[in-house]
């Protein structure tokens, strides 16, 4: 058993995602950049955890970075956990879902906007709910 709130064992959640979603989501994996269905992505709305539906992001945060992901300059207070990587010999902070502990992605301190916070986030892991 995790932390988390929602508990799946990993058979449920391979039968619940799609195989890309469960590679991202549950093995820590990258979508290829610029292939994400939301990367480009503007309307107005929420942005939830693929895996357990719990909004993390607002449409108001999202701003095209040109990175090749969907970009964020927050996240909904309370719904991302924060862990240091030192995966690929990089030093990053990935972001979990805190809710189920799905892997969302990455956030970087070099953001252009006020919150100088850049969420670099996989489409796979995350649905849109139009406003
Ligand atoms: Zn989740």
């Amino acid at each position: 058993m995790n932390k988390y709130p929602i508990q799946k064992s990993e058979a449920e959640w391979k039968e619940q995602l799609t195989e890309e979603e469960y590679r991202v989501l549950r093995q820590k994996g990258t979508e290829r950049p610029f292939t994400g269905k939301y990367n480009l992505h503007v309307d107005d709305g929420q942005y939830t955890c693929m895996a357990c539906s719990t909004p993390l992001f607002l449409s108001d945060n999202k701003f095209d970075s040109g990175c090749g992901w969907p970009s964020f300059d927050e996240s909904i207070e309370g719904r991302i956990e924060y862990i240091r990587d030192t995966s690929h010999g990089m030093i990053r902070t990935e972001i979990l879902c805190a809710s189920c502990g799905s892997h969302i992605g990455h956030v970087f301190d070099d953001g252009p906007t006020e919150s100088g916070q850049r969420y670099c986030v996989n489409s796979v892991s995350i649905n849109f709910n139009k406003k």
